[in-house]
């Protein structure tokens, strides 16, 4: 790709047509993208490919583990982004913090990773939790107390007609589980780079304290394609308990399926990715979510996202 700007017809070499997308997610579910490119060439021919797919009037969503959205069976229209641009680096490491600059594709394990090695201290729940950077900047994606809020200095994000902007933490608006990213209606942006500044801790206490997180994981929630949480906890409770307490452990619908160890985890049973199943997800989404409220009065929030043409 030379310069900024995408050559005549390069697009068309750089997507596929009709793809399906249900392979690109966590619960293994969901229908076709009418385009899909895989961004791992860097950042600048991403961002070549969205400001093209813009102009030509497309939509265009970007997905990084697809851990957290549930993709219609009819599919998505427009453009989808399978984001696995990875670099991080360290800007500065000083005795007592560090700042360290992680492109959106990273996966949070490997973040977690690197952080451990270089003594970096503060992300060490990352290596619990599925996905991307980009995800996580969008959902305030966080466990075992942290929060990416918690950590993220600001952001670079590509703004449809905008161009690319330093975003501050402090204009994300985030809250739980939350942000302007996730709650903006239009999906017109990119998110580039995170940058997240930490303490300087022990490799040794980091590695113990990422493996006791793990262990608790397991010990805690299952295996299996899902979509980890699919409702938010309620101030003060846990979705996962009402949901037990409604009877709903192991209520099913098709082959998906309320998780016996962990009732906010619904579990694909199926052994193919597929587009059809993504409907019963859904299904058994709004069941659980009315039943819940006939049962114990309490209205469940969604912390995923249905995506696509439902
Ligand atoms: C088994 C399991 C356990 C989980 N446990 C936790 C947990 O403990 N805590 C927690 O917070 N979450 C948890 N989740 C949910 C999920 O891991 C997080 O929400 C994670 O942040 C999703 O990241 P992702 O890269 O897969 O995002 P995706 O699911 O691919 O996308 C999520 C949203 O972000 C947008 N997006 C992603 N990347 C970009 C980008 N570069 N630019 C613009 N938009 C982008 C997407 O369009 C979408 O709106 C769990 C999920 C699973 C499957």
């Amino acid at each position: 790709m030379i310069g900024k700007k995408l050559q005549t017809d390069r697009l068309e070499q750089l997507v596929a047509r009709n793809a399906s997308l249900a392979r690109f997610t966590a619960a293994r579910l969901g229908g076709e993208a009418d385009w899909l490119y895989h961004a791992r060439n860097g950042e600048e021919e991403m961002i070549a490919v969205v400001q093209e797919a813009w102009q030509r009037g497309w939509s265009v969503r970007v997905l990084g583990k697809g851990a957290n959205v549930l993709i219609a069976p009819r599919g998505v229209r427009g453009l989808v982004v399978i984001n696995e641009n990875h670099s991080v680096r360290c800007t500065e490491l000083h005795d007592d913090l560090a700042v360290i600059q992680v492109s959106s594709g990273v996966s949070l394990g490997s973040l977690a990773r690197f952080a451990q090695r270089r003594g970096i201290a503060g992300l060490e729940w990352l290596a619990t939790v599925p996905g991307t950077i980009g995800g996580a900047v969008v959902n305030n994606a966080g466990a075992h107390g942290g929060d990416i809020s918690s950590s993220l200095t600001k952001a670079e994000i590509l703004i449809k007609g905008q161009g690319r902007c330093n975003i501050p933490a402090h204009e994300m608006e985030y809250a739980y589980r939350n942000s302007r990213w996730k709650a903006a209606p239009e999906k017109d942006f990119l998110i580039l780079f995170a940058e997240l500044t930490m303490p300087r801790g022990d490799p040794q206490q980091i590695e113990q304290r990422m493996q006791q997180l793990k262990t608790l994981r397991k010990q805690t929630q299952p295996a299996g394609a899902s979509l980890g949480s699919i409702f938010k906890n309620p101030a003060g409770d846990h979705a996962g308990r009402i949901i037990e307490a409604a009877g709903l452990k192991g209520y099913r619908v098709g082959k998906v399926e309320v998780s016996h160890k962990h009732a906010n985890f619904f579990i694909n049973r199926g052994t193919e990715v597929s587009a059809a199943d993504a409907a019963d997800y859904d299904e058994l989404i709004q069941r659980v979510q009315s039943k819940v409220w006939e049962r114990c009065g309490i209205q469940l929030q969604l912390e995923i996202e249905h995506i696509g043409e439902w």
